[in-house]
């Protein structure tokens, strides 16, 4: 007898580790794997930027597109592909017709704990099990059930990191399971089916881009760059966050493995496990919150925080997050999602965001710092927003909860610490080459005015071939004036206890994620 499964791809876009693959292949005659192109995200009008909408920009959805290929490529392997369906009016119906279709026994997909997500899931779930389909929903995006975390700690989110690591414990071992073959893909009927698509025909246009992310898709690079980083075990026994250069370019600071698990090509058990096996041989490494694993281990506490905080995503009606009166200013927030606010620190780190898709954590911290409570005191959402379109990395939980952090509304409440647009990124890079990169237009600017150009004697300024207020803007606030007004509005808010839920240990949450 006939026995179809359906695995449905999402998220998890690999073969290893795949609690959902390997259970849709047990006692299956067919599978069918799955992708549906989710509208929701798409928006290629390049307008859409400019009107502020926060769905995938290019280089995230090109990202994507190599997932999907390297998928295809890996199934074809085992004897199997990918189907591509496309998804309007929306994913949950065409998955609820294709279950009838096929005749399906079995339906198997990844647990995804975002509310979008769970809203679709829940529907698909019930028309399936009305149909009598077994439905398998395993937690593998993360490596802990954020749920399980939940219920220890009395049905409510730990709020600080450390209350968080000691509730997980040693996370589950990832599926050792490797493949020859897959049962073969069923009759697929009259269901149309899409090629992968290229970025083209999604609409997206290389819009004034000259250069693009670095960073391909998919699992086989997930895994060839994980390989890569644990080659040098020093480097992975010694890693230690926030310490690290922003501005390294051609060989970034950290992993980059963040888009690959924010698309899951890379399993973040395997990681973990990983870096246990190398820390077992070198012996002395670092620990969390500094080390790898404890960078790993962040990833889960913004989840774990994000799954059970209603409004998580939004200031009002969101326990965690302190009620600040942000400014409405659209002339400044363009200025600063543009790259010209004037201080070319913060405006290269904007310009490597649009043009990679990928800036290091201290760079995110400067910009993230530089929008809300830093200089211009605009809101957090606004600049989330622009992050979550741009990033290739983009992941609801923890861009959510890093603004958060950012902008000192929940988890971090030293609001008087503010990093500098000047002295910060000149500590690290003191020529300004990061600057130079992103901003040809500073290119031969003195090493002694590039990260303040306005102080540039305009012979200088000539001489660069770069007059300031007319070849690159001049600065749009005086920083020094602007973190003192800033830190003044922070004080007020805070004098008038606006979240509810912050008391739980605030001290405890003050260490740099
Ligand atoms: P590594 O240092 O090599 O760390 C390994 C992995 O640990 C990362 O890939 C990531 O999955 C996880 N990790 C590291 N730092 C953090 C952190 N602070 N919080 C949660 N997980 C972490 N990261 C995203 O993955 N997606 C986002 O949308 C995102 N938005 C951010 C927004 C702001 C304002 C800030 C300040 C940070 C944001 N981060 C985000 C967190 C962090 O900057 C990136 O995860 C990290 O820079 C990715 O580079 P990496 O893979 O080389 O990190």
């Amino acid at each position: 007898m006939e026995s179809n499964a359906v695995v449905w791809f999402r998220k998890g876009l690999r073969i290893h580790d795949n609690p959902a693959l390997d259970y849709a292949c047990r006692g299956s005659s067919h599978i069918f794997p799955v992708f549906v192109l989710d509208p929701r995200y798409l928006h290629p009008d390049p307008s859409a930027f400019s009107l502020g909408s926060a769905r995938a920009g290019l280089n995230r959805i090109r990202f994507l597109l190599d997932c999907l290929l390297d998928l295809d490529s890996s199934l074809r392997n085992l004897g199997s592909r990918l189907l591509v369906l496309n998804g309007h009016p929306e994913p949950a119906s065409v998955i609820c017709r294709i279950l009838k279709d096929w005749n399906i026994r079995k339906l198997c997909y990844e647990f995804d704990t975002e509310p979008y997500g769970q809203a679709r899931d829940r529907q698909v779930t019930d028309f399936a099990r009305q149909l009598g389909i077994e439905v398998f929903s395993p937690v593998s995006h993360t490596l802990f059930d954020p749920a399980e975390v939940i219920k220890k700690n009395g049905g409510r989110p730990p709020l600080t990191y450390q209350s968080f690591v000691a509730l997980a414990g040693k996370p589950p071992d990832p599926l050792a399971k490797t493949y020859s073959e897959l049962p073969p893909v069923g009759n697929v009927g009259n269901v149309e089916l899409l090629n992968i698509p290229t970025i083209e025909e999604l609409g997206y246009k290389d819009i004034e881009q000259e250069e693009f992310s670095p960073f391909g898709g998919g699992e086989s690079e997930a895994l060839r760059r994980l390989n890569e980083v644990l080659k040098d075990k020093e480097w992975v026994a010694n890693f230690e966050k926030p310490k690290g250069d922003p501005s390294a370019l051609w060989k970034p600071a950290t992993t980059v493995l963040s888009p690959y698990l924010k698309f899951g090509c890379l399993s973040s058990r395997y990681f973990y496990h990983c870096l246990h096996s190398v820390y077992l041989t070198v012996g002395k490494h670092t620990s969390p919150p500094v080390s790898l694993v404890g960078q790993l281990l962040w990833r889960e506490f913004f989840y774990t925080v994000a799954f059970g905080t209603p409004n998580f995503d939004q200031m009002r009606g969101n326990k965690i997050c302190k009620q600040i009166p942000w400014k409405d200013d659209d002339k400044l927030l363009v200025a600063w999602r543009e790259g010209q606010t004037g201080y070319p620190w913060i405006d290269a780190i904007m310009i490597q965001l649009k043009k990679w898709g990928w800036m290091h954590h201290l760079a995110r911290h400067s910009v993230a710092c530089f929008l809300t409570r830093g200089d211009l005191f605009i809101h957090w959402e606004k600049g989330r927003d622009v992050f979550e379109r741009l990033l290739i990395d983009s992941d609801w939980a923890i861009n959510n909860g890093n603004w958060l952090w950012l902008s000192c509304s929940a988890f971090f409440y030293q609001y008087h610490r503010i990093y500098s647009p000047i002295s910060f990124g000149r500590k690290y890079d003191p020529d300004g080459k990061y600057i130079r990169h992103f901003l040809p237009v500073l290119k031969d600017m003195p090493n002694e005015y590039i990260y303040e150009p306005w102080t540039a004697p305009l012979s200088i300024q000539k001489k660069a071939n770069c007059i300031i207020g007319k070849d690159y803007p001049r600065p749009v606030v005086v920083h020094d004036k602007a973190s003192k007004e800033c830190r003044k509005k922070m004080g007020e808010a805070y004098a008038k206890v606006g979240s509810v839920e912050e008391e739980d240990n605030i001290a405890a949450s003050e260490s740099t994620a």
